[in-house]
């Protein structure tokens, strides 16, 4: 597309939504007031997202029933801790891994062997243990995509334990149920895998791992070394999300089978933070009835889940939990079959269906998003030559093509905004102008695919760098050296602009 063509298109986008514009306001009697204000074209909550039948149709098909005879198999396997027996094919860790796998290959038979089946483990000594060494294996089954170096990641734990009664995380022969911690979210997983491998046989656009992972409950190590092991072997991760406690709905004199949570991390502008965004986003798309209800933190208070290791390696990362939890039912012989719900881990199975199918299906979010203040000599969206000069209002926003991308458009937020609050299409353009204080706001963008599939969007700029004034290098270490500058050059003309 040529910039004539673009800035037709920049132009037609505009209409209404607003150059900046100065509003007279009468309060009551008190003198005439005036009020800078921007005319936003405000969005609703889903962004511009928009509703695929093919989503509909696989969260049409998880069910409940298969959900509970999955979990009760679990349950019936007696424990599940990472410690246990793995010889018996009756009881223990060993005989349910195995029992997963199967499971799971059935699945791959029926959608004519699309789903690839296999074990990942390593031996960890384990800190909570007195570092005694134990065989983490975790179970994958992978969907893949056109594009099979993408790939996007959910799992449930299926060890188990009673970590709460003194000496009960590593008790290796008392039960330890696990029927909602995490018998639902390992149900919910394998659910996924079912439906997905039915309704997508040929895989999306990226690939999808599900996974059922071990050891969580000695310290998250079996996600631990699995999003380690997809970072070594050249992954790109597109999320790493987690289903933890998805099926009680009492606790504490509450009860709540209508709404779920969402846990996704700080800071504000981070990639799970833009996942979190991108669910809530598709909760109102897809399924309003039931709400998910964001938290904006990485997990619930002194608790952690297997986003973490994503989170830690820089992926985006996201919990996905019950609403309302029973404290006297976690890491208890109580946390039994008999108080899950299954109806509810549907609804939480179908919130994760749609997360996963709209992550698949998108092009991938544009990489290396940058935004750049115009005006200072020198500075450009791909260069850190010495400014000269404190730069001008506008911002330079540029981005790389993302591969099957038809379009992008650029969302800008205030910075105290929870979500996007406006969209702006940008056409084929890879940078653009935005004449905005965007000091005061975030900005993103996003690709948009062939067939209306929108990727999360990147935040923009960075947050500000910590200021390490006069600290010292670590002792024996030296001193990080200086990046180097390039040459100062004449600023270059900035490119059309974003449309507001
Ligand atoms: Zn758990």
């Amino acid at each position: 597309m040529n910039n004539k063509t673009f800035l037709i298109i920049a132009a037609a986008a505009l209409a209404g939504c607003g150059a900046r514009t100065t509003t007279a306001v009468r309060a009551g009697p008190a003198p005439q007031t005036e009020t800078y204000t921007y005319a936003l074209e405000a969005v609703d909550r889903t962004l511009g997202l928009r509703r695929d039948t093919s989503v509909t149709h696989v969260l049409a098909d998880i069910s409940a029933a298969n959900l509970r005879r999955t979990d009760s198999t679990l349950v019936a396997f007696g424990t599940r801790n990472t410690f246990s027996d793995t010889l018996s094919n009756t009881r223990g860790i060993g005989a349910a891994r195995r029992w997963i796998h199967g499971q799971l290959e059935q699945d791959g038979k029926a959608c004519g062997g699309c789903l690839e089946v296999e074990y990942y483990g390593e031996v960890v000594p384990v800190q909570r243990a007195g570092g005694r060494a134990v065989n983490v294996v975790d179970v994958l089954a992978w969907l893949p995509g056109r594009d099979t170096t993408h790939v996007v990641v959910i799992g449930g734990h299926y060890d188990s334990c009673i970590c709460s009664i003194r000496g009960g995380g590593n008790d290796s022969t008392a039960d330890a149920p696990g029927a909602n911690d995490d018998g639902s979210g390992t149900s919910a997983v394998m659910e996924l895998a079912r439906v997905f491998g039915k309704h997508y046989p040929k895989g999306l656009n990226s690939s999808i791992l599900f996974v059922a992972y071990a050891a969580e409950e000695q310290g998250l190590l079996g996600s631990e070394i699995l999003a380690k092991h997809l970072h070594d072997a050249g992954y790109h991760v597109i999320a790493g999300m987690a289903d933890d406690m998805d099926g009680n709905v009492s606790g504490g004199g509450r009860t709540d089978s209508t709404s779920m949570r969402i846990f996704a991390a700080d800071p504000d502008n981070s990639p799970s933070r833009e996942l979190g965004r991108y669910v809530w986003a598709l909760d109102a798309v897809y399924l309003p009835s039931f709400e998910v209800l964001p938290v904006w933190r990485l997990d619930r208070i002194q608790r952690g889940g297997d986003h973490e290791p994503y989170i830690n390696l820089g992926d985006a990362g996201l919990r996905f939990s019950e609403r309302v939890e029973n404290y006297n039912r976690q890491h208890l012989p109580t946390d039994d079959f008999a108080h899950v719900n299954f109806g509810y881990l549907a609804n939480v199975a179908r919130v994760n269906a749609m997360t996963v199918a709209s992550l698949a299906a998108a092009p991938v979010t544009p990489a290396n998003a940058r935004a750049t203040r115009q005006g200072r000599a020198g500075a450009t969206a791909t260069s850190n030559a010495e400014p000269t000069n404190s730069g001008g209002q506008d911002w330079t926003l540029s981005w790389e093509a993302s591969p099957g991308a038809t379009s992008y458009e650029v969302l800008v937020r205030s910075t105290t905004s929870p979500t996007w609050e406006q969209v702006i299409p940008v056409g084929g353009a890879t940078s653009c102008t935005l004449e905005r204080q965007l000091d005061d706001e975030w900005a993103g963008v996003r690709a948009v695919g062939a067939h209306g599939a929108r990727s999360m969007a990147a935040s923009m700029p960075a947050p500000n760098p910590p200021r390490l004034i006069n600290r010292p290098p670590a002792t024996g270490a030296p001193a990080a050296p200086a990046p180097p500058r390039t040459p100062r050059s004449a600023p270059s003309a900035p490119p059309p602009t974003c449309g507001a």
